[in-house]
């Protein structure tokens, strides 16, 4: 391809944040090409809970966090793994980690993540609605389910957090919540209903529509791996991959947990890490819920998905090409039978993908200040499904008018 004929802008990256920036330039009247070394929406945009979690703004590193860290490693059921011989790899982001567990690094981050969630369902419904993709994308409460009064006070931070930004909720308690979600065993008598919530019956079916509208439309799809950027007079000018090489105009980093070895190239090291979560998948579980389910104790969440019931959560740190340890999964499946006694395990899809963390729990969005053709999206962590259309607004306003509302300070690639 010659120079005359490199679309507009490039997206790397075709997870569920490429393909919402790609569709969303796209809607721009760009023309606009993604590069994956995979098909849309198959790594871990595809095995996620499937929640637009409007009420994500809460990270992993609330302050007080760190005490937990010993007790959660060491529970056999807990929803934590940090293989000893992965510990030296995660010095450097373990301590960056640890820092923002301080209380203003707490209101900072939180701050920061709300305006990039709280429209979350209302921009998938609408993006949905653009690609002929309704049917992956629903409007629903999302539930917060506690044993008892006690479970939930210890969460007092995240609830008065979520109320001062204005996310609506409200307590169910007895008959109010089992007539509800008749699977939940009466051992569970307290929730938190979230309005305005939603979520995707199959993400990664999710992905894959909103891709197809974007090739209907005439967006390009490539498949390949980028190796490596040409720079020329000092700016990139293409993209090396394993397949071909390709000229850009702009470009967008979309790659996921992957992003970083691309940034640093571009001269940004991002103390980025796969935290990596999994699911399981039951197709047959002999119960029925109607909304996603969140048990705070056993991190781990409940959909209702098109392929059955979905257990999603765990935290496992090992880096991008460990293989994956199912046995972990188990845990899983313990919860999921204090939780809804009635339930199938038997016909179980285990699944492993990898959160995309940066250390101070905040995405990276935003121009590259070094190279004025890039732009980054990536660093999502465990929201990057419900923040992947407001990115895609923003990298789509940052491209077609060099500016967009929001304060991008926060997410910068230069603030490490
Ligand atoms: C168990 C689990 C549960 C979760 N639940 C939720 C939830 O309920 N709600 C929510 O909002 N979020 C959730 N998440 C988080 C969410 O899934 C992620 O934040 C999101 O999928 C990240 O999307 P992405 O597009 O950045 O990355 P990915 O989906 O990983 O896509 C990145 C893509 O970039 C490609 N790529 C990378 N490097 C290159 C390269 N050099 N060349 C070519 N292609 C490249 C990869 O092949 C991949 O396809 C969950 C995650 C997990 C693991």
């Amino acid at each position: 391809m010659d120079r005359d004929q490199a679309p507009d802008i490039t997206v790397i990256g075709a997870g569920i944040i490429g393909i919402s920036c790609a569709v969303q330039l796209q809607a721009r009247g760009l023309r606009v090409a993604v590069i994956d070394k995979l098909a849309p929406g198959d790594t871990t945009s595809h095995g996620n809970a499937g929640v637009f979690a409007v009420c994500g703004c809460i990270p992993v590193a609330t302050p007080g966090f760190l005490w937990t860290v010993p007790r959660l490693l060491l529970d056999p059921l807990g929803p934590l793994s940090l293989p000893l011989n992965y510990l030296p790899k995660l010095a450097g982001w373990g301590t960056k980690f640890a820092l923002n567990t301080r209380m203003e690094r707490f209101r900072h981050i939180s701050s920061a993540l709300n305006p990039l969630l709280e429209n979350a369902t209302e921009l998938h419904l609408q993006q949905a609605q653009m690609a002929g993709a309704e049917q992956w994308a629903k409007a629903s409460p999302y539930y917060y389910l506690y044993k008892d009064q006690a479970a939930y006070e210890a969460d007092k931070l995240a609830w008065d957090t979520r109320r001062s930004f204005g996310i609506e909720y409200e307590m169910l308690q007895g008959e109010a919540l089992h007539s509800r979600e008749e699977a939940i065993s009466d051992q569970f008598n307290l929730a938190v209903a979230l309005k305005h919530h939603g979520f995707s019956p199959n993400p990664g079916q999710l992905v894959k529509a909103l891709a197809e509208h974007f090739v209907r439309q005439g967006g390009e799809l490539i498949t390949g791996e980028v190796v490596k950027f040409a720079i020329s007079d000092g700016r990139p000018d293409s993209v090396i991959t394993d397949r071909g090489i390709y000229p850009l105009n702009k470009v967008v980093i979309a790659g996921g947990a992957w992003s970083a070895r691309l940034a640093e190239q571009l001269g940004h090291k991002v103390p980025l890490e796969s935290e990596r979560g999994y699911h399981v998948e039951l197709s047959d579980p002999g119960v029925e819920l109607k909304a996603p389910i969140m048990f705070s104790a056993g991190k781990l969440v409940a959909t209702p998905m098109e392929g059955g019931i979905r257990l999603a959560g765990l935290v496992e740190f090992g880096g991008l090409k460990a293989d994956p340890d199912y046995d972990f999964c188990d845990r899983l499946l313990h919860h999921a039978r204090t939780l809804f006694p009635g339930i199938n395990t038997r016909q179980a899809i285990k699944w492993m993908g990898h959160r995309p963390s940066v250390s101070d729990s905040l995405p990276v969005i935003g121009q590259c200040p070094r190279h004025d053709n890039v732009y980054y999206a990536f660093g999502h962590q465990h929201m990057g499904l419900s923040m992947a259309p407001r990115t895609g607004h923003i990298i789509a306003d940052l491209v077609s008018r060099g500016d967009c509302e929001l304060d991008l300070s926060p997410y910068r690639i230069d603030r490490f």
